[in-house]
């Protein structure tokens, strides 16, 4: 919907741009109060971020959803952290697990 906020580069600034609600959602898509509620309880929240914005977005509520890709964003982010972690040595494996 960028095209449709009727604002263009020789009538509009950079910053009165970023104030329209869909560049606003745009810019702070990551925050996770511009997230919707799974992905706010989402354990890899921190990683995914609610995937791609466009991936969110349904005609019926708007980008108020998790990425379409969700199921196999959770693979593909297990299946990096479980190879990370099998590379560790187990002295890397007891640091990890006394930051947390
Ligand atoms: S899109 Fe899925 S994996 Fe990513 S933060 Fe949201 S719920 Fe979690």
């Amino acid at each position: 919907s960028f095209t449709k906020t009727n604002r263009n580069i020789n009538q509009t600034s950079f910053i009165d741009a970023t104030k329209t609600p869909i560049i606003d959602l745009y810019i702070h898509s990551k925050n996770k109060d511009k997230q919707c509620v799974q992905c706010q309880k989402c354990p890899i929240f921190e990683i995914c971020g609610g995937g791609f914005i466009p991936h969110r977005y349904h005609s019926g509520n708007g980008f108020d959803n998790p990425s379409i890709y969700c199921s196999d964003l959770i693979k593909l982010f297990s299946y990096i952290q479980n190879t990370l972690l099998n590379q560790l040595d187990i002295k890397e494996k007891e640091k990890m697990e006394y930051l947390d």
